[in-house]
């Protein structure tokens, strides 16, 4: 008869060089964060991309067209007289704009027809806008490994982050969350595969479960932007009178008001404002509490968002697994470094 593995294993003494359960399960949780470690941001980079950079002498609304004409999400921000970058225009920026120098649809915003980047970046007016954004150029060296990169993400909480050639002062690449991700999902394929993303994602507390920020669908445009100016959230899942996920709205969506000038009516409702974007997602990228961190990490690499809206079974929305949280859970915390979402 075949011994019990399960029995030898509780009932047998230890041998030496046999390997401890809570070492095991250390090294598991590590599997990832080592992976970051040994990885450098140069691997992640693609051979070839697009890069735009802006001088801050560029009227903002010049800056934000030539983004959509490029297809681009982000651009360094050049000062030439301080011959140095001295920042990133995102679509953040644009949605802070909007939201400042909007009136009405019947009143022109001057501050967007007329502003310099620099202009609005240097009025301290506008510093409940900024404030929250990084005053100088956050950046990392191609040397530098992923793990690096993940910390500055979170640490910082922005979204793109470039990296500058320290020889040639060169911005060779933006790394987002996305790119990262989507790099450990090819080349870590041989990693072991440690047990806990069998678990499920509620269990492993991976996400934002309360106090989720909406919007209702018959709300306004310009309230989606006030929500994004004071929560500071990247997408907002738009729902029906009984809390129901009905789409989701990202900042990115914001840029398709550049791209159809139709930034002049913020008082369109969100029901108009989703049906108007050019949006090549289906439906609302979801997912539920039991589901294990495996099958979401399948579902969020393969569906290229940065976010999963979790629903229950009635699809009232329950919380948010952003790509944030996995980088959070998967890299940092093992390396000791928590709680920087919060
Ligand atoms: P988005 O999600 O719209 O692309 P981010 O979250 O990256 O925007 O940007 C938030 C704010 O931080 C913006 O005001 C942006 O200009 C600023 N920002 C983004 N990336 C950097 C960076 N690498 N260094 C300094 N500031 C940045
Ligand atoms: P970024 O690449 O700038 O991080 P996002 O992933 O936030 O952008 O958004 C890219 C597009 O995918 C947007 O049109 C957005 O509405 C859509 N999208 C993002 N997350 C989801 C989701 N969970 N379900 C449906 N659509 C989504
Ligand atoms: P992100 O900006 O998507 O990278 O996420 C940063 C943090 O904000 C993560 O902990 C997310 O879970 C959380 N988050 C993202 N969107 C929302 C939202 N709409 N409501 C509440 N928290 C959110």
């Amino acid at each position: 008869m075949e011994p019990d593995p399960q029995a030898s294993s509780t009932e047998e003494p230890r041998k030496s060089g046999t390997v401890d359960p809570d070492e095991e399960e250390e090294e598991d949780a590590a599997v990832y964060m080592n992976f970051m470690k040994r990885h450098r941001c140069y691997d992640a980079i693609p051979v070839s991309c697009k890069l735009v950079i802006f001088d801050t002498t560029l009227q903002v609304k010049t800056a934000f067209f030539a983004l959509v004409t490029n297809g681009l999400r982000a651009a360094p921000l050049w000062d030439s007289k301080l011959q140095r970058f001295v920042g990133m225009l995102t679509i953040t920026d644009f949605i802070n704009i909007l939201h400042c120098y909007y009136k009405s649809p019947l009143v022109q915003m001057y501050g967007l027809e007329s502003h310099k980047i620099e202009t609005w970046r240097g009025d301290s007016f506008q510093n409940v806008y900024l404030c929250y954004s990084s005053q100088f150029l956050v950046s990392v060296s191609p040397e530098a490994s992923l793990f690096d990169a993940i910390y500055s993400l979170l640490r910082y909480k922005i979204h793109r982050l470039p990296v500058i050639d320290p020889e040639s002062g060169n911005v060779l690449h933006i790394l987002t969350h996305k790119r990262i991700l989507k790099f450990l999902h090819i080349f870590g394929k041989k990693l072991p595969r440690p047990g806990f993303i069998r678990r499920p994602i509620q269990e492993l507390g991976i996400g934002t479960f309360s106090n989720i920020a909406t919007v209702q669908q018959t709300s306004t445009l310009y309230d989606a932007l006030s929500i994004f100016v004071e929560r500071r959230v990247s997408a907002l899942p738009v729902v029906d009178g009984h809390g129901k996920v009905v789409a989701l709205y990202s900042r990115f969506d914001v840029i398709n008001l550049a791209a159809q000038k139709t930034y002049n009516n913020l008082d369109m409702t969100m029901q108009e404002a989703v049906r108007r974007r050019t949006c090549h997602v289906e439906g609302v990228i979801k997912c539920y509490p039991h589901e294990t961190l495996e099958t979401i990490l399948d579902r969020i690499v393969k569906a290229e968002v940065h976010r999963l809206v979790l629903v229950d079974t009635a699809d009232v929305v329950k919380g948010i697994v952003s790509l944030s949280d996995l980088l959070q859970a998967m890299v940092l915390t093992p390396a000791g470094i928590d709680a920087l979402l919060s």
